[in-house]
């Protein structure tokens, strides 16, 4: 079971393919993040933010767990490869380099109140913000054989705003490769527009106050 469930594409995609049809019908699909690698040889990879490991490419991430006593995901362990259905609940550091997507995980999975930890996952999608460049994202997309989409806002101010429009998200996280390219295309602009209104917001309510300083 490590092949990545994968529907079968149209002829003319621009992604490649990952391989064999999955022997898995129904993966649980969940947002999570990744980071990508900052040195040259490292451009490409999706790396866990937490664990620090890269995900392989064509290949299923399987989760691994440095007790003897299980295999990951343990019940009463934090291991396995993580989910959340919400993407308003994801976690994010600090590096402009992190990326937002949704990851197919199954084999054995345990659902937790935010989301999922799985024993094997595999992205299907993911969305990188005006940080990374164009030549990146297609190398990426090429390495791992799914589609990467440009976010014209930072991924993690994406997560928020899905996380307040469940239904869109939940849309976008079911999705086929076609419907999510479309639902992106369709919200971006509404999506940068909040995002400027709250940038300007925050200008405005961060202006240094005038009183007390009188003109020359
Ligand atoms: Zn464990």
């Amino acid at each position: 079971m490590t092949s990545p469930p994968r529907e079968p594409r149209g002829a003319g995609e621009d992604v490649l393919d990952v391989g064999p049809a999955p022997d898995v019908p129904h993966p649980v699909l969940g947002w999570r993040t990744w980071r990508l690698g900052r040195r040259a040889q490292r451009r490409t990879d999706l790396i866990a933010p937490l664990a620090g490991l890269p995900w392989p490419s064509r290949q299923a991430m399987v989760a691994f767990c440095a007790s003897p006593t299980h295999a990951p995901p343990g019940d009463r362990c934090g291991c396995g490869l993580y989910a959340v259905a919400d993407p308003g609940r994801l976690d994010w550091g600090p590096s402009d380099h992190e990326v937002l997507g949704v990851v197919a995980l199954w084999g054995q999975v345990v659902e937790g109140t935010r989301g999922w930890r799985a024993s094997h996952g595999y992205p299907r999608f993911v969305v990188t913000g005006p940080a990374i460049a164009e030549e990146q994202r297609a190398a990426l997309a090429r390495r791992y054989g799914v589609p990467v989409h440009r976010s014209e806002v930072p991924p993690r101010v994406l997560a928020a705003q899905l996380g307040a429009d469940r239904a869109r998200a939940d849309a976008l996280r079911r999705g086929s490769d076609a419907e999510v390219a479309t639902a992106l295309a369709a919200g971006m602009p509404e999506w940068r527009r909040r995002w400027s209104a709250g940038q300007a917001a925050a200008e405005t309510a961060c202006r240094p106050r005038r009183r007390g300083w009188r003109r020359r």
